[in-house]
C-alpha cells in the first residue's frame, strides 16, 4: 500500500505558509508505516518543536490503474475519509530552505491519521465540506470545490508516474488553518456532519 500526498492545493493555505502556487500538483509520499495504528491516541514525537496538523480529504483507491484519464479517474475511488497529514514544520522549513527532500518532516512513523472510510456512492467529490475540531473548537473548514487540482486531476497526474493499486491512499491537500499540536489536545475530523476520527494527543 502506498500513500500519496498533495501539497499546496488550497490557495489560502499556500498564502499562510508563504509558498508559491505550483502549476502541477506538488506530490510526496509516506510509507505504510506512517499510518497511525492507535485509533484514539496520537503520540507526539520528541524530534519536533513545532508539529502541525493538516486536515485533508483522503481517497482510497479501489482498483489498479496506470495512465488514467481525468474523465475516468473517479471510477478508481471506492471510499473516502478525512485524515491528518502531520508535519514537523520546523524540520520541513529547514529542509525546504536547503532545497532538500521532506521525508523526515512528513513521512515519519504515525504521521498519517486516517479516519473511518465511507463509500463514495452519491457524494460529490468536488463539493464536499470537511472540518477539523481542536479541543471542540473549529480550526479548519474546507470544501473540495476550493481545490486547485481536483481529485480527478490528482489521480490522473499520479498515475502518469506511479501505478495506482487497490488500497493506495491519496491525501488531497489541506485548507487554511493549520497549526501547532500540543500534548493533551483532542481532535475530531468530519466530512459534512459525519464524525470520522477522534483522538487525543499524548
Ligand atoms: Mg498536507
Amino acid at each position: 500500500m502506498k500513500i500519496f500526498c498533495i501539497g499546496r492545493n488550497y490557495s489560502e493555505h499556500i498564502a499562510e505558509l508563504k509558498n508559491e502556487t505550483p502549476d502541477a500538483p506538488v506530490l510526496f509520499m509516506k510509507p505504510n508505516t506512517a499510518i497511525n495504528p492507535n485509533k484514539d491516541r496520537w503520540f507526539l514525537p520528541e524530534f519536533s518543536k513545532n508539529m502541525h496538523y493538516e486536515c485533508e480529504i483522503v481517497l482510497k483507491i479501489g482498483k489498479n490503474g496506470k495512465h488514467i484519464q481525468p474523465k475516468f479517474a473517479l471510477q478508481y475511488v471506492d471510499a473516502i475519509s478525512v485524515g491528518i497529514d502531520f508535519t514537523a514544520r520546523d524540520i520541513q522549513d529547514q529542509l525546504k530552505s536547503k532545497g532538500l527532500p521532506w521525508e523526515i518532516a512528513k513521512a515519519f512513523d504515525h504521521s498519517a491519521v486516517v479516519g473511518q472510510f465511507i463509500p463514495l456512492d452519491s457524494l460529490d467529490l468536488d463539493h464536499l465540506s470537511f472540518s477539523l475540531l481542536k479541543n471542540e473548537a473549529p480550526v479548519q473548514n474546507g470544501n473540495t470545490k476550493e481545490m486547485i487540482h481536483s481529485s480527478a486531476k490528482i489521480i490522473s497526474y499520479i498515475s502518469e508516474y506511479f501505478t495506482l493499486q487497490k488500497g493506495d491512499l491519496i491525501f488531497t491537500g489541506t485548507p487554511k488553518g493549520v497549526g501547532q499540536v500540543s500534548i493533551g489536545d483532542s481532535y475530531k475530523g468530519f466530512i459534512e456532519n459525519q464524525l470520522l476520527f477522534e483522538f487525543k494527543v499524548c
